[in-house]
């Protein structure tokens, strides 16, 4: 029998490699998707099969983190044998505009699917989103024994989701794991994240549709791995015998800045000509240095990045000229949408 998985925030950059990496891997795969106005499924349209075909692996379900009732219902249906909670109000700089938007489904969303699963009363595997925003103004190198000190209500809430998810294990003995992810960006990246939206920018720079980029603190340090390989680590996180929590992450050590120069220089650009500065784009507090030490998950898991972030910076940038040789002027309207606020 194939295994069966529920993934929350299936539609999101991580949502859609994890769902490859399980298809892969023979999974019959769910998805809790929230119904929108428009079409928010791009990220999976390709992995997409009728259900009505017999072949069919991947299947969607309407639903919302926060949404208690409803995640009962489908965590008793589709009875799956593991459940990965990527669901979030994701964005740091956003999470202090609607904070307590972000602490209902980045934070409380995690207790009202922990409960679904044990109302439910069926035997599963649960994998937490946790996050490096989690150690915030503790120093590097940061690894699963580092302290937390979050600088937003989104790493405030992702506190509260690690705490309840380890709650969990001790307290009903369930297969319950934090994943401790540093950021991870690929071409599917949310374009108001940094790495994102400095790789469209160099993008639409070459083309001649953009001239100057706005940014805001260019000193922050972050260690920026490839969303692609990071699915896997979480997928070795939950076929391990005991159920543990583990950080993802590079090691690297870069700069904002560093990440502007690869990517403009991959381009054959001087980024010091198109970057101005911006202040609606600091944070009212700041993470100024996340620098993840994996060895726990290299030792348990078997699990080591390989792509580090100057090769990371220029995927992306590939991937965005090429994106843009495809897009009108709609693209760019996006780009000046994408820098109204984050
Ligand atoms: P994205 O922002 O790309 O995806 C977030 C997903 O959550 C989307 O599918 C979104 O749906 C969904 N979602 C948001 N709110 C709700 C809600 N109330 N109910 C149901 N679904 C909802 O994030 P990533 O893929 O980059 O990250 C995945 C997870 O990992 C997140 O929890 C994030 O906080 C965490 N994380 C990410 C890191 C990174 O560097 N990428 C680092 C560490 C942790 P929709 O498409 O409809 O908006
Ligand atoms: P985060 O690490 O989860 O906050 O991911 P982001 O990609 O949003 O931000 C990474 C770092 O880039 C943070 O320290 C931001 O302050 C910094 N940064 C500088 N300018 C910008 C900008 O214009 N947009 C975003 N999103 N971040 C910026």
């Amino acid at each position: 029998m194939a295994k069966r998985a529920l993934i929350t925030g299936i539609t999101g950059q991580d949502g859609s490699y994890l769902a490859e990496l399980l298809l892969k891997k023979g999974y019959e795969v769910h998805g809790l998707i929230r119904r929108a106005s428009t079409f928010n499924t791009s990220r999976i349209d390709h992995l997409y099969v009728d259900p009505h075909d017999p072949k069919a692996k991947l299947f969607l379900h309407y639903g919302d983190l926060s949404d208690g009732a409803r995640l009962v219902t489908l965590i008793s249906e589709i009875k799956p044998d593991e459940v990965y909670n990527l669901a979030a109000q994701s964005h740091v700089r956003v999470s202090f505009d609607e904070p307590e938007h972000t602490g209902d489904t980045t934070g409380v969303g995690s207790i009202r699917l922990l409960e679904a699963v044990r109302m439910s009363g069926i035997e599963t595997r649960f994998y937490q989103a946790s996050s490096s925003e989690m150690f915030g103004a503790t120093p590097p190198p940061q690894n699963e024994d580092t302290p937390f000190y979050p600088r937003s209500p989104y790493g405030a809430a992702k506190v509260y989701s690690y705490w309840v998810t380890k709650n969990y294990r001790e307290a009903y003995g369930m297969f319950a794991v934090n994943g401790i992810l540093f950021n991870h960006e690929s071409p599917r990246r949310g374009e108001t994240f940094v790495t994102r939206k400095i790789t469209r920018a160099v993008a639409a720079i070459k083309a001649g549709k953009q001239d100057l980029l706005y940014m805001g603190n260019l000193d922050a340090v972050r260690d920026w791995g490839y969303a692609a390989e990071y699915v896997e680590g979480m997928w070795r996180m939950l076929q391990v015998d005991e159920p543990d929590d583990f950080v993802l992450a590079t090691g690297g050590n870069y700069t904002v800045r560093d990440f502007l120069q690869i990517a403009f220089e991959h381009a054959g650009l001087n980024w010091e000509n198109h970057v101005r500065f911006d202040e609606r784009y600091l944070r009212p507090t700041e993470v100024d240095a996340l620098v993840g030490d994996a060895s726990k998950a290299h030792q348990k898991l078997g699990w080591k990045a390989t792509v580090h972030t100057p090769e990371l910076a220029r995927i992306m940038v590939d991937a965005d000229i090429e994106t843009d040789k495809h897009a009108g002027r709609h693209w760019i309207d996006t780009v000046e949408l994408g820098s109204w606020g984050n």
